[in-house]
């Protein structure tokens, strides 16, 4: 395993310490997404709405441990999001903040579109939300249809509709993946939208698992973009365009299996706390469980160290994704066996676990597109290069 510098190993301990209190609201937030605002004074919940803030733009989070990471921010934001899933994700996933806009800003994002999104979290707890998936498209970059129109002066129009987007009925702001129109597969940017914006429509969804996160359908009908929110714009060509939003993605994807990680360790804790008589076959199962979510967490973290040391290093991470939610999958699944029948129905936890690990699985790409990128990589020889 991986030794942590010591500053992030306290950062760690302080964020472990928090999950419990998210762990309160789980089964509210399962049953009415709102309930988030119950639960804004948490402390993990203001870590959030504060984590990617600079410390200049800090002034709402006074949590220990915020701020920018250790000069390992992917690493970070895997343990902090294994330890808060562990509590819940589904009320980490609610709780307001730059969340993955925070990240695409740290790529993107220019000095005064940086001051333009923080500068508003720093007022009071808001969501943000990042718009990529389209209906009937899922996340492929490449087949996207939502568009930019160029009107002249260096800002666009925006039209299209966007699907499953977290948190964006909620937002005040966020960022929309689109093409620009009349280009390639790979002419796409990302822009920054202010959700109060004529055009921008926003509805929740009806949704099994993980439904903190609140997925939401938008509709774009002509948004007006002026030439300030273009993200990357600042930046040589080379770097603005899929190059940065493929290692945006590289940076996010550990995370998402540490949220897997998380779900597997509640559900496998929950045994270990509630069946403490384990023996023989139950006993061995159990183990080996314990033993399959330590081997995904030690593939996460060595991801996450890859793109650290280099964001275009990503096909690790497809396979700490697609590892950790296969491992998710099966510890929420096999948990309520140590339960005797109706344990869904007695112990509305496990249930939820079992519905919110499957819904990872659709977070950034499911476990066939991270295959099929792992694959990529191995083919082209990338891989060892990790
Ligand atoms: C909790 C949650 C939060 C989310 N948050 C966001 C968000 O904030 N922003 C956002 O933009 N999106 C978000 N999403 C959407 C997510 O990115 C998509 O669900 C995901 O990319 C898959 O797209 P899809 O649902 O259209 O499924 P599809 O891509 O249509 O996949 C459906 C099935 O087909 C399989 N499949 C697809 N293509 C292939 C292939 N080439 N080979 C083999 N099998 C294939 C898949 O594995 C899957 O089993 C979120 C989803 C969830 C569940």
């Amino acid at each position: 395993m991986i030794s942590l510098p010591a500053s992030l190993a306290t950062a760690h301990r302080v964020v472990r310490h928090w999950a419990d209190d998210l762990r309160q609201g789980a089964l509210e937030l399962d049953r009415d997404p709102d309930a988030i605002h119950r639960y804004l004074d948490l402390p993990a919940v203001r870590f959030l709405a504060g984590h990617e803030v600079p410390p200049d733009w800090d002034r709402a989070c006074t949590a220990p441990g915020s701020g920018p990471a250790h000069g390992l921010p992917t690493l970070e934001r895997v343990l902090v999001s294994e330890e808060l899933a562990r509590g819940d994700a589904g009320m980490m996933l609610a709780s307001p903040g730059p969340s993955m806009c925070g990240v695409l800003l740290g790529v993107l994002g220019g000095p005064e579109q940086r001051e333009w999104v923080h500068g508003r979290l720093a007022e009071r707890p808001r969501w943000t939300c990042f718009a990529l998936t389209e209906p009937e498209r899922g996340s492929a970059i490449g087949e996207m249809t939502s568009t930019l129109t160029p009107v002249g002066d260096g800002s666009y129009v925006l039209d299209g509709e966007k699907r499953y987007v977290g948190n964006a009925a909620r937002a005040d702001l966020g960022a929309v993946f689109a093409r620009v129109a009349g280009t390639e597969r790979l002419g796409v940017l990302a822009v920054l939208v202010d959700t109060a914006d004529p055009g921008f429509h926003a509805e929740p969804l009806p949704t099994v698992g993980l439904r903190g996160a609140q997925l939401t359908r938008i509709r774009l009908d002509g948004v007006r973009v002026p030439a300030e929110r273009v993200l990357g714009a600042h930046l040589p060509p080379t770097r603005r365009g899929m190059w940065s939003i493929v290692s945006v993605f590289n940076q996010l994807r550990p995370s998402v299996a540490a949220i897997a990680l998380g779900i597997a360790r509640a559900a496998h804790d929950y045994v270990g706390e509630h069946r403490r008589l384990l023996r023989g076959p139950e006993r061995e199962t159990y183990e080996e469980l314990g033993r399959r979510i330590d081997a995904a967490r030690s593939l996460t973290y060595r991801a996450a160290l890859a793109v650290d040391r280099r964001p275009s290093a990503g096909h690790l991470a497809s396979a700490a994704k697609a590892r950790a939610c296969e491992v998710a999958e099966e510890v929420t699944l096999r948990a309520p066996g140590f339960f005797g029948p109706g344990a869904r129905l007695d112990q509305p936890l496990l249930d939820k676990w079992a519905r919110d690990a499957r819904g990872v699985e659709f977070m950034e790409g499911t476990r066939n597109i991270q295959k099929l990128n792992l694959f990529q990589g191995l083919h082209t020889g990338k891989v060892g290069r990790n």
